[in-house]
């Protein structure tokens, strides 16, 4: 069994997709252990996304990621890491398979919809920014 962390982006928390993706997730037969619905700072979403701190697109993605609610889920299945980016399709919604998350929800490559960790080491790191270690039991 695998952990990942999802996060609904605040593009779909406010096109009111949340649900359908949820269903989505939970279809492909993963499951959510854990979610929450917060806001991030500035601040926060610089910290969450640092990776790319060298990245043209780092202040408008964190600007985005700080502007409107979002969803936190700690999903958990076999090879949850790869299942879930593989439902999730592309970055850039336009390239995105027919059918995943980002390609039905997603507008453009930074409103895409949904974020989905990609290692198991940055998996692990990314559920420890949002969820106690109780949490993810
Ligand atoms: N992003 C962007 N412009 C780009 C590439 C990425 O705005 O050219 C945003 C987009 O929201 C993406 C996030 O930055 O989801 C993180 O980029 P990454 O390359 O890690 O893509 P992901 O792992 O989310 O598919
Ligand atoms: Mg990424």
């Amino acid at each position: 069994m695998e952990k990942t962390l999802g996060i609904v982006k605040p593009d779909a928390v406010k096109a009111g997709r949340s649900g359908k993706i949820i269903d989505i997730i939970e279809n492909a037969g993963l499951k959510i252990i854990a979610m929450k619905k917060i806001s991030l700072s500035k601040e926060q979403a610089k910290q969450f996304y640092e990776v790319h701190k060298d990245k043209p697109f780092y202040e408008s993605l964190t600007e985005f990621m700080s502007s409107g609610k979002i969803i936190v889920m700690a999903i958990e299945g076999e090879n949850a890491i790869a299942k879930y980016r593989q439902i999730m399709g592309a970055t850039d919604p336009a390239k995105a398979e027919k059918g995943t998350i980002r390609n039905l929800y997603g507008t453009n490559i930074e409103h895409n919809a949904v974020h989905g960790s990609d290692a198991p080491e940055t998996a692990k790191e990314e559920l420890a920014f949002f969820f106690s270690k109780y949490e993810l039991l």
